[in-house]
């Protein structure tokens, strides 16, 4: 008897990013389509017989590939296909086009690509499946059929992974057309048909199992929705008698969903155990209570890269086995393999003695298997046991982690040092009579054009063609250029253009002791675009000052008043693979201690202003609202931490990108920042009813173009922007600048696009 190694879902860019070459060929006109799903067809072969090694057969996931976005695949699979992109010929393109927009102008085919979002609280994002009351489904493909077929020819019995018909519809919206109020859920009753006729075609095919995935169990539910489980399982069940279906909830506690999900007629469910410790409690003894459901326990985190305690996963495990036997329990990851790295074995650069402590996707699949040995037979898996066990008490005492001075100084932590000496409005006029800004004052988020020499230039210090002194030379002329172009435009704060940084978070990183960086460590964030994230594995402390030569040399070329440049404590957690052997604050309270004395040395140095940007403070809030208040506290903590350090007259900025803030207004409060620059331009002023409704009192400057877009604002349309917002917020508040930075774009379009801002803001200046 043995316990079954099971997997949710593999990565599938491949171990060198094959699929984002495949696809970015396709989409330059490089290789033709046929190349292309033959390239994917072969990345999924290699995938399936990888993860065969590991999991019990059976239970290797398929239909989990995508060439751009799963829940992009199901809306194209059940024929939700926007009017706009019906008439275009080949299938594959009106696949891409749905997600990333496609201009053909020969053609008269310019379409933009449907909305993105943020797949729950990760880092990877997916395309909203549009819906109106006159949508219509059908199976537009069979590509879950297609796939396990693929898979079965290869000798792979696989488990096909399908969006369960709730969360297909819930994460969807309504579209241009459809009325106020309209219920995407309402759609079920003409879903359901079309969706049991794909499980009956996945039968057919010889599938014998499908895992569900109903990731909306880890929100917090309406009632109503028991009802609507309750119908679409029954229809599923009726259509399907014989088909094993696991539902999965993954990315939080299945909470209270439990009462209705236990009573399902369903065969398995799947909970995270990662981020719910607690579910087994919940959910075991309904499991039990039935005679032969199955649960599949999420043991292995799929979110992060650390090595799996194994023997503590085999002691929850073994719990379940001896509740409801082993024939009738799962090992698995905590979510799909998606959001971790491919293999650690690309990992050849990387500090032997931290890497020991990693497990990428390939590496979990081991722990799977390992742990589904060990719950019936530990003995069999003994050395690899053994292995596990001194790995993590080596990373439990090893002095690479712990540092005992930074450790002290989280102890000592004062009150006093998490507010500023006075009020907004005391700061404010100490502030005016130092920098002596003119009303509607002008500034930029911080990033100025990353040229092709700058990224050449970075390439060339890395591999070593370019020295230290002449890498620093080429910034500094950089930063020279960006000072006297700011002064040129007639901008009123400058900033130095941040030419040093290849990214936000990884030059901080680079530069913080107890980050880590992978060569290979990518992750898919929207269609073909992955990041690769620094990875935090000990307490973080800044050995030098990062950024105060490069603030200062900026500040000694000009009589402007200039921003300091950094990157707030919780971005630079959310935004990395952070360790997961102490609590998240505890990790960004040290990050905050790093930036304090960074904030401290750039106000001794002269800086007048500093900017901490926090634009990932949004994405961080659990998905649970019991849980908001906790997270709130301590990230806007952190931002205090960092940034409290400073006298009356050094004025602290922050900026976020766009965000729903209604919610979290009170916290975007609390930062107590002077001036806050949100991205703003798209968001026809609703974003900005929230600091009107609530009366906000600090500086603000409200994004007054899109730069995601090298179109050059005409002056006529921000004027109109800035009357709007002038008629919503207290002049005297209100800042003039873009939405964000503008790394991406070109040097001619950005100074016509700041002529025309700085134009306006003279403009009202003059009618004040
Ligand atoms: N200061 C950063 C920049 O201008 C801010 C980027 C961001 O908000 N994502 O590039
Ligand atoms: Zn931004």
């Amino acid at each position: 008897m043995t316990v079954i190694a099971s997997n949710l879902g593999f990565p599938r860019m491949g171990s060198n990013r094959d699929l984002k070459k495949l696809v970015e060929a396709y989409w330059g006109g490089k290789i033709t389509a046929d190349a292309l799903l033959a390239g994917a067809k072969a990345l999924r072969e290699t995938h399936w017989k990888l993860q065969s090694k590991f999991l019990t057969p059976g239970y290797v996931p398929s239909n989990d590939f995508s060439m751009y976005d799963h829940a992009l695949d199901h809306a194209f699979l059940f024929g939700a296909v926007p009017e706009r992109y019906a008439s275009i010929p080949s299938k594959v393109d009106q696949y891409f086009a749905m997600g990333r927009g496609l201009q053909r102008p020969a053609e008269g085919i310019d379409v933009p690509a449907m909305e993105m979002k943020k797949w729950f609280d990760t880092n990877y994002h997916f395309i909203v499946p549009e819906f109106s009351p006159k949508t219509e489904f059908h199976l537009h493909t069979l590509k879950p059929v297609d796939e396990f077929l693929e898979a079965k020819a290869l000798g792979i019995a696989t488990r096909p992974v399908v969006l369960g018909p709730v969360s297909f519809l819930a994460l969807g919206k309504g579209d241009k057309h459809a009325p106020a109020g309209f219920q995407t859920l309402s759609l079920l009753d003409r879903l359901l048909p079309v969706y049991t006729s794909l499980l009956n075609k996945l039968e057919e095919a010889g599938a014998t199992a499908v895992q569900i995935d109903e990731p909306i169990l880890a929100l917090d539910q309406p009632a109503e929705l028991k009802a609507v489980f309750a119908k679409a399982y029954a229809a599923i069940r009726a259509a399907s008698p014989r088909l094993s279906i696991l539902v999965a909830s993954y990315f939080g506690t299945i909470g209270a969903n439990i009462d209705f999900v236990a009573d399902l007629p369903i065969d398995a469910i799947h909970v995270d155990l990662v981020r719910a410790p607690g579910d087994l409690d919940l959910v075991l003894p309904r499991i039990a209570a039935s005679a032969t459901k199955a649960i599949s326990v999420g043991v292995v985190n799929g979110r992060n890269i650390w090595k799996n305690d194994l023997a503590k996963s085999v002691a929850t495990v073994q719990r379940a086995v001896a509740a409801v036997g082993a024939s009738r329990v799962l090992v698995a990851p905590s979510c799909s393999l998606l959001h971790s790295p491919h293999s650690l074995e690309a990992e050849v650069k990387m500090n032997p003695a931290i890497k020991l402590w990693m497990a990428f996707a390939v590496q979990k699949l081991e722990e799977i298997s390992v742990i589904a040995k060990a719950a019936v037979d530990p003995a069999s898996v003994a050395d690899e046991l053994a292995a596990n066990k001194a790995a993590i008490e080596d990373r439990k005492v090893s002095p690479l982690i712990h540092d005992p001075a930074v450790q002290a100084e989280l102890r000592n932590l004062s009150p006093s040092m998490f507010r500023r000496t006075n009020d907004f409005a005391v700061r404010e006029k100490v502030q005016q009579a130092k920098l002596k800004l003119p009303s509607f004052p002008t500034t930029t988020v911080g990033s100025f054009p990353q040229t092709k020499e700058v990224r050449v230039a970075r390439q060339k210090l890395k591999k070593g063609e370019l020295s230290e002194a002449e890498y620093d030379a080429f910034i500094k002329a950089e930063i020279e250029k960006a000072v006297r172009f700011q002064e040129a435009v007639g901008l009123d704060m400058l900033v130095h253009g941040e030419f040093e940084r290849n990214d936000m978070v990884e030059f901080f990183g680079e530069n913080m002791r107890g980050y880590v960086f992978s060569q290979n460590g990518w992750v898919q964030s929207y269609g073909s675009r992955c990041v690769k994230p620094p990875i935090i594995f000990g307490d973080v402390s800044r050995p030098t000052p990062m950024t105060v030569e490069t603030s200062v040399y900026a500040q000694s070329l000009t009589a402007k008043p200039m921003k300091g440049m950094l990157t707030g404590p919780v971005t630079m957690l959310q935004w990395s693979f952070v360790r997961d052997d102490q609590p998240r604050k505890d990790t960004t309270f040290q990050i905050a201690l790093a930036l304090r004395k960074e904030v401290a040395d750039l106000e001794a140095a002269g800086l007048p202003a500093i900017q901490i940007d926090e634009p990932a403070i949004r994405e961080g809030l659990p998905l649970r609202a019991s849980e908001h208040k906790e997270y709130l506290d301590w990230a806007v903590n952190a931002f205090l931490l960092s940034s409290t350090g400073v006298k009356d007259e050094t004025q602290i900025h922050t900026h976020m990108c766009y965000s729903d803030f209604n919610d979290i207004f009170q916290s975007i409060s609390d930062l107590d920042a002077d001036c806050i620059t949100i991205e703003n331009s798209k968001s026809d002023l609703k974003l900005l009813s929230a600091f009107e409704k609530h009366g906000y009192t600090r500086g603000i400057g409200p994004g007054l173009y899109d730069i995601h877009s090298p179109r050059v604002p005409p002056a006529a349309e921000i004027k109109e922007r800035l009357e709007a917002i002038s008629k919503l917020i207290d002049k005297r508040l209100l800042w003039v600048n873009p939405d964000c930075g503008l790394k991406t774009r070109g040097w001619a379009e950005t100074e016509a696009a700041l002529k025309n801002m700085c134009d306006v803001a003279k403009q009202f200046r003059a009618a004040d």
